[in-house]
């Protein structure tokens, strides 16, 4: 076979798998919404790498008509994404707080103790698991990235350097580790081989053992118009109705379900052993009234999206070019993954914006990806007194006006982008 021919098979094959749902198999026939071409929006640029060849997949995220699961083809491998992590849970104080208050909830709610083993896939830098060792309660971390784990291990939380899976699953289980909680926390939208890990969990799982699995709210990704928190390295966007299928297929029942502020509004499920003695919470029949009543097992509800992300695309524009036309300066703030794809989607460069911030020293001096705006530390903005400050992680943007509220002392204002354009004037009015 010449390379031509190579190429287009394997071009073949990449389409055919990219049409199959990851978690019932159905073939995927509707879009959810197509964000075009993108670069992988964690893979910041260096000075260097800027007149190099950036590689650019499709951003197209599909939902499933039998589970309802929206998601995005595995276009770029897990091990390219996962083995070097660039983000280490603990530099977010408010997460790390978050986590601390989830720990004493669960060793009460499951009274752990010295003879139990909490277990957290994608465990990070130990970020969590670090609030059961004060209370005596063994914890396991199982961590793809080395990195994030190595710093872990320093800190004392035992980790293992491995994608977790059934065969992993298998050999703990051989080596006598069986848990009574599992933890997986934003993690389930970036496994490619979801069956695979769910099973993982279940081999792990003692018969009367708890998982919690933590993601953003789908419904709350629609109803709010959040699409830029698409990106490739996340595969899967749920909700509860997917989630119920997913156990379902997996013997397993959803016991309980939280609802969370974090990341624009997340859910968190308690799963048990369909065997198991654990009695299911009456929130589990309110939040999926409550995904019913918002059109989720509708497929014309997901279809209709794509109007959402465009709407929002032609508004930022037409602000920006008004803005830019009148000749106003305007940066970022923030260089998050969701904002990347904001960025790429709009096609918003150095054009409109003539710098961006970030807190995250590792950030300084690399470009966004395919966008490349300049990333600075965030006193730039006290230098260039910009007239308007577009903010990238608006579900951070309270945290974010009030920290920057200075600004006001030469009258810059805030763009917030998402769920719909607005400007705020931190001298008081919504404008
Ligand atoms: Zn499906």
């Amino acid at each position: 076979m010449n390379l031509q021919a190579s190429t287009l098979s394997l071009a073949h094959k990449a389409s055919d798998r990219m049409h199959v749902c990851r978690l019932c198999s159905a073939s995927l026939r509707h879009t959810f919404v197509d964000l075009g071409m993108s670069p992988p929006c964690e893979s910041f640029v260096s000075r260097e790498q800027l007149d190099g060849v950036e590689p650019y997949y499709p951003l197209h995220a599909f939902v499933c008509e039998e589970c309802l699961l929206v998601q995005l083809g595995e276009y770029i491998s897990p091990q390219a994404i996962f083995e070097e992590y660039a983000y280490f849970s603990s530099y977010s104080t408010s997460w790390v707080e978050h986590a601390k208050n989830y720990c004493q909830q669960m060793a009460e709610q499951l009274h752990l103790d010295q003879k139990s083993l909490v277990v957290e896939l994608a465990s990070n830098d130990g970020y969590l698991l670090q609030h059961f060792i004060p209370m005596n309660i063994p914890a396991l971390g199982i961590e793809p990235a080395a990195n994030v784990a190595r710093v872990a291990i320093e800190k004392g939380v035992a980790t293992r350097i491995k994608f977790f899976g059934k065969t992993y699953a298998g050999q703990l289980a051989t080596e006598g580790l069986l848990a009574d909680l599992i933890v997986g926390n934003n993690v389930l939208a970036q496994v490619p081989d979801l069956n695979d890990f769910v099973a993982g969990m279940v081999v792990l799982l003692k018969p009367e053992g708890v998982i919690t699995l933590e993601f953003p709210h789908l419904e709350k990704l629609i109803s709010q118009g959040q699409f830029d928190t698409i990106y490739h390295e996340h595969f899967s966007y749920f909700s509860l109705l997917t989630i119920e299928h997913l156990a379902k297929k997996h013997q397993l029942k959803v016991i309980d379900v939280e609802e969370l502020v974090t990341h624009g509004g997340s859910l968190r499920v308690h799963l048990a052993h369909v065997t198991s003695a654990r009695p299911i919470q009456k929130s589990v029949t309110h939040i999926r009234e409550q995904e019913v009543k918002a059109g989720l097992e509708q497929i014309s509800t997901y279809t209709a999206f794509t109007h959402r992300a465009r709407k929002v695309k032609r508004d930022l524009l037409s602000f920006l070019i008004a803005a830019k036309s009148a000749g106003k300066t305007i940066c970022g703030y923030g260089a998050p993954g969701k904002g990347n794809t904001l960025l790429n989607y709009c096609g918003i460069g150095p054009d409109f914006l003539d710098f961006t911030v970030d807190r995250n020293p590792y950030k300084h001096g690399r470009y966004t990806p395919g966008m490349h705006i300049s990333i600075e530390p965030v006193e730039a903005i006290d230098r260039i007194k910009p007239d308007y400050i577009l903010i990238l992680p608006w579900n951070l943007k309270d945290e974010i006006i009030k920290q920057m509220h200075h600004v006001r002392e030469w009258g810059a204002k805030f763009i917030v982008p998402i769920p719909g354009v607005e400007v705020i004037d931190p001298r008081g009015d919504e404008l």
